[in-house]
């Protein structure tokens, strides 16, 4: 995804819209049909700065039982861009740069993917689940307890207790 921005570089306030629906690749991302990205690119004086969301849906691994599913990725994004060839922000925003993610474009072609692919990441939970209430796998047997039962003691007995449930059983 890239956009020319030579047209709202001309002057402060102008801005443009940029739609985007289809299929898309980013690495390390393993999406499940078409994506939908809705931009607003407005150029803020030193900066073009990029706003709006992105839509799609992704497959992942169960944290919990390692089972694949497809879950709803939605991304807000708010991110500046600087022209390469201007080198440093100025220093008289009144921002504090270390608040903002500034990424650079060249040859007034802003491109989306590496940010979009980052951001992506960035949103992944870190142990996705299939759903809330995932039983997960039985640590003995390795069964799908979202499937069915094991016949595995449901309970661990604590083995200090052993010998006293050998001696209530009349063992
Ligand atoms: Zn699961
Ligand atoms: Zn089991």
């Amino acid at each position: 995804m890239r956009v020319d921005v030579s047209d709202i570089k001309r002057g402060t306030g102008l801005w443009k819209p940029f739609e985007f629906e289809g299929p898309a690749h980013f690495e390390g991302l393993e999406l499940e049909g078409p994506v939908r990205a809705k931009f607003k690119l407005t150029n803020v004086g030193s900066r073009i700065l990029v706003d709006g969301d992105l839509h799609g849906q992704v497959r992942l691994s169960c944290g919990r039982c390692a089972e694949s599913f497809v879950a709803p990725l939605d991304l807000e994004v708010d991110e500046h861009f600087i022209d390469e060839a201007s080198g440093e922000v100025p220093a008289d925003e009144n921002v504090a740069l270390e608040d903002l993610n500034i990424f650079t474009y060249r040859d007034d072609r802003i491109e989306f993917d590496e940010i979009l692919r980052q951001n992506l990441l960035a949103a992944l939970p870190v142990k996705p689940l299939c759903r809330e209430d995932c039983q997960g796998l039985c640590d003995q047997c390795g069964t799908n307890l979202n499937l069915g039962k094991c016949s595995c003691p449901s309970e661990e007995i604590d083995p200090r207790w052993g010998p006293l449930m050998k001696l209530k059983n009349g063992s």
